[in-house]
């Protein structure tokens, strides 16, 4: 299961360079920070670093972090 690490840090300077949101694949538009809404909740759950990387635990905390959200009665639209 190791995969080969990409330039992770070239992807944030490209996602800060056209304003949008550094986790990957998300071309969300950040409000705050460097995150849009929800990876901004992520990162403060600790599922993914500043950067937007995922934390090697990821899975493991994704499961709370949904229950955290369903618990919250956020709805995602
Ligand atoms: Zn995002």
């Amino acid at each position: 299961m190791a995969e080969p690490k990409k330039t992770a840090a070239k992807d944030v300077e490209t996602a800060v360079a056209i304003g949008a949101c550094v986790a990957k694949g998300c071309k969300t538009k950040p409000s705050r920070f460097s995150f849009c809404e929800e990876h901004y909740d992520q990162y403060k759950f600790g599922l993914i670093r500043k950067t937007g990387e995922l934390v090697p635990d990821h899975e493991k905390k994704l499961e709370h972090y949904l229950s955290f959200k369903q618990k919250r009665g956020q709805r995602v639209a």
